[in-house]
């Protein structure tokens, strides 16, 4: 059986090893456009800020390397620029020597990727505008940056790339601007968990430009002018674009595969495409998404791994399937991290399905153990059923293993009562006795057992102030005085009950403390002395995150928060 696979990095390279593990005897070429092969493509921004300084570690193999071990044929500066599958071949170009040639194949394997969207702008093309994708791409930049020294960069996006761009150059010394066209930094994060990035964006001297467009780009003397829509235009000695990918599909489509999303290749769970003997994974093709059933793109790593295996398990006369993706990622935000699962709340409502949510910001080991630090978890979850959505968590250490966790929960199909249930493994270095992820089943357990009723952030402003309504802030004096939400008294959670006589039944009480817990734990005392109370879900300090935020964002101050900002 002869093999040939196109793009030797995260599925192709994969496909190949597998395939090799599988089959001893197959035939294997992987052509590769660029010079490398199995590179780490997310190490790539850390080679432009120096924090890995030795070219080599990008390159987890080279094609000698993977001849040694697998006797897989892999052909850099090679181009298919064409597949025929009526004569099961394709079309090659050697980018060295400009030779054409035709390979036959049994079976295709295509990895191409996603190439970084090219916006249709004036001035793209100058030389010191920058995409990044490749380790080519990586050395050019990294070379621009030691020759031309720049001292000001603009990164156009404000995902993935874009934001690990910002850390390393700021680390470089560089006036840092992110331009984005919507109003938040990572949209696989809601905008009230994106707040907590984009402060400390700002806390770390990236200016954020979020809400504006860029509408072309100008040469300047030494530098580029990024121009924006409807305002003045931005002046930068350097321009990375990197407003997302778009799937590599040239030589599919021409070839007549069936496309789906922005022309990315339909599969089957099996990775077959609909020409037989032609599998695709990666980057190139469409998803179903785990949480809602739809089609999509999900452009990460472990999804290309994972296909890359089981293409290969299915050219080797296996049978795999690949269920689909849910989209976890983690990314590092100078100190802090950010992790996702599943869909967000903006994506549920979008999808139709009628959702609630629970914040909780708990620290990240036990509290008496020195160097716990707070985390914020937001999970979305449908009502009635309470079926995990998803989950997003912002903070330092234990993100990722709460996210992790949160991950195989959703995958296992577990509904969100039942996270209270998992057995997670505790000592004070690591977690507490009810880890965070403990604790969101406890708070999803007590909403749809009616213990107790939640309000929103986004309502907060709009409550009633006419004295319809008894507003009740559970914090100390001092935490009252620090900042408040207008028209809240301070009322002390340990006081309340001695002043229980004093709140008129017939008004609906609404509770606010620092982070939750103790609104919820006076929302408890009152509805059991028969108020009807809630509580603000993740406290004043959500409240307080967004609103500062917000006020960044507009220079003007938004809503009403009293006291000491
Ligand atoms: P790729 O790994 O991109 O490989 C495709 C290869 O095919 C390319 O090398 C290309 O040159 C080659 N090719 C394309 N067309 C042809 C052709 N016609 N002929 C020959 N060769 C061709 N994901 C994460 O999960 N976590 C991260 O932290 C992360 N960080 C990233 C950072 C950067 C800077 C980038 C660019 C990506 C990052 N990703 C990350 C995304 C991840 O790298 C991709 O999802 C993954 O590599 C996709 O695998 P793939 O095999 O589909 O494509």
């Amino acid at each position: 059986m002869k093999v040939v696979i196109v793009g030797g990095v995260a599925g192709g390279a994969t496909a190949a090893a597998r395939i090799r593990r599988l089959d001893e005897n197959a035939q294997i070429v992987v052509f590769e456009r660029s010079g490398f092969v199995s590179y780490a493509n997310c190490g790539l921004p850390y080679y432009i800020g120096g924090v890995i300084t030795d070219p080599e570690e990008l390159t987890l193999q080279t094609p000698e390397r993977f001849w040694q071990r697998f006797r897989v044929d892999m052909r850099v500066r090679h181009e298919v620029t064409a597949l025929h599958p009526q004569r099961k071949s394709v079309a090659v170009r050697d980018l060295e020597t400009g030779r054409v040639f035709e390979e036959r194949y049994d079976k295709l394997l295509l990895s191409p990727g996603a190439r970084p969207t090219q916006p249709e702008l004036p001035g793209v093309g100058l030389d010191r505008l920058f995409t990044l994708r490749t380790v080519e791409d990586t050395l050019r930049i990294r070379a621009f940056v030691e020759r031309e020294k720049p001292r000001s960069a603009v990164l156009a996006g404000g995902g993935y790339i874009g934001l690990e761009l910002a850390e390393n150059l700021r680390g470089l010394g560089m006036d840092v601007t992110i331009v984005q066209r919507p109003q938040q930094l990572l949209n696989p994060l809601d905008y009230d968990m994106a707040a907590f990035d984009h402060a400390k964006m700002r806390q770390e001297g990236v200016k954020l430009m979020l809400g504006h467009s860029v509408a072309g780009f100008e040469a300047d003397r030494n530098g580029v002018k990024v121009l924006l829509k409807g305002e003045a235009a931005l002046k930068a000695d350097l321009v990375i674009l990197a407003i997302g990918v778009t799937p590599d599909t040239r030589i599919a489509k021409e070839a007549g595969l069936e496309l789906g999303v922005k022309d990315s290749i339909v599969v089957n769970d099996r990775m077959e495409t609909s020409e037989p003997d032609i599998y695709a994974v990666g980057d190139a093709v469409e998803v179903k998404h785990c949480v809602t059933g739809e089609q999509t793109l999900i452009s990460l790593a472990g999804p290309a791994n994972k296909q890359g295996r089981i293409a290969a398990d299915n050219i080797c006369g296996g049978h795999s399937v690949y269920g689909g993706s849910q989209g976890s990622s983690v990314i590092k935000v100078f100190d802090m991290t950010v992790a996702t699962t599943g869909i967000n709340e903006r994506t549920a409502k979008k999808a139709g399905i009628d959702c609630d949510k629970i914040y909780l910001s708990p620290a990240s080991h036990a509290a008496y153990y020195p160097g716990g630090r707070l985390m914020t978890m937001k999970v979305v979850f449908e009502k009635g059923s309470c079926r995990l959505l998803g989950a997003q968590i912002v903070g330092y250490e234990g993100v990722d293993k709460r996210i992790d966790v949160l991950a195989s929960a959703l995958y296992a199909g577990l509904n969100g009562v039942q996270l209270k249930e998992l057995d997670l493994a505790y000592a004070p270095p690591y977690s507490s006795a009810k880890d965070p992820v403990n604790m969101a089943g406890f708070m999803i357990e007590n909403i749809a057992q009616g213990n107790v009723k939640q309000f929103h952030w986004e309502e907060a402003d709009a409550l009633p102030r006419d004295g319809s309504a008894i507003l009740l802030d559970a914090r100390t004096p001092a935490e009252y005085a620090r900042g408040h939400l207008e028209g809240f008294r301070n009322l002390p959670l340990d006081e309340l009950r001695e002043h229980l006589e004093e709140l008129e039944r017939d008004k609906p009480v609404y509770v606010v403390c620092q982070s939750g817990l103790r609104s919820y734990l006076a929302c408890r005392i009152l509805a059991q002395h028969g108020v009807d109370c809630c509580h603000l879900a993740g406290g004043y300090r959500l409240y307080e995150v967004i609103a500062k935020e917000r006020c960044a964002a507009e220079c003007a101050f938004p809503c009403g928060m009293e006291g000491n900002h």
